[in-house]
């Protein structure tokens, strides 16, 4: 029987790809999007995925995705947490609404999910749960602070839920990606991207394809003895 792929922020980018990517390897796929219904849509037409509407900040909204998809498909086997919101700021301007914006999206909405998602793992003795961080959750940014503390939380989350769900057979794990070539950069102009890809030992910034490689070896069974773990796919920007 095929396996169930559950992505959050399915309808741009890294979930996007990763929508695409497991729908032709014959997966189930269910997808949420937010603000991006026409790029959803497309992607549901193209692929025969699943789209679900859901603010992922949102409990009861990431519930209800989430046992949609289990009613269609009868099982949630992977779960990859990768809608997130990215924004600038000096750390002093951050207001109270910016930051409960970053961590609920970035952070709360992975916990909504792997809550919901984890009964249903449970109940099969199975599953394998795929965080999407940053680089910047490892070592921090500036200017970015509230982003890296939501993605350094991602860690935390992985860590710890990996060694309490670990004795039932789930897997937790994390990709750190550097930069990746999607809308969450077209802010940088072309000289910040060329300093970029010159500060990064493989000379170039990643495609979606190059993080969705992770996202299936992790999501596999041939990373079946590998949990709690946190993959840099950063070009060796960070080592
Ligand atoms: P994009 O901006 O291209 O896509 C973000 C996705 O998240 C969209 O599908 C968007 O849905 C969804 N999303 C945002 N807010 C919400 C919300 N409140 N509820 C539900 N979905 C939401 O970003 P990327 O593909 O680049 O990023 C994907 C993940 O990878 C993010 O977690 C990001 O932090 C992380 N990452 C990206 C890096 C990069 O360089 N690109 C580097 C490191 C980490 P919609 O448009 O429908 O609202």
């Amino acid at each position: 029987m095929a396996k169930t792929v559950f992505v959050s922020g399915g309808s741009r980018g890294i979930g996007a790809c990763a929508v695409r990517e497991f729908s032709k390897l014959g997966y189930n796929v269910a997808f949420t999007y937010y603000k991006s219904k026409e790029c959803a849509m497309t992607l549901k037409n193209d692929t025969g995925a699943m789209a679900i509407f859901c603010d992922i900040a949102d409990s009861k909204q990431v519930k209800a995705a989430i046992d949609t998809a289990y009613n269609k498909f009868g099982s949630i086997d992977i779960l990859i947490n990768n809608a997130g919101i990215d924004e600038f700021s000096l750390f002093t301007d951050i207001t109270d609404e910016m930051w409960q914006r970053m961590i609920n999206t970035n952070l709360s909405g992975a916990f909504y999910a792997c809550r919901s998602a984890l009964p249903y793992m449970l109940s099969k003795k199975q599953g394998s749960i795929i965080n999407i961080s940053s680089m910047w959750g490892q070592v921090g940014a500036s200017c970015e602070v509230h982003y890296s503390v939501s993605k350094a939380g991602l860690i935390g989350l992985t860590k710890s839920l990996a060694k309490e769900v670990g004795p039932s057979n789930i897997r937790v794990n994390c990709i750190c990606p550097g930069v990746i070539d999607t809308d969450m950069n077209s802010c940088l102009s072309e000289d910040d991207i060329n300093q970029l890809k010159s500060d990064t030992p493989l000379g170039k910034i990643g495609t979606v394809k190059e993080v969705f490689d992770s996202i299936l070896f992790l999501a596999d069974d041939c990373s079946s003895f590998i949990t709690g773990q946190i993959l840099g796919v950063n070009g060796g920007y960070i080592i």
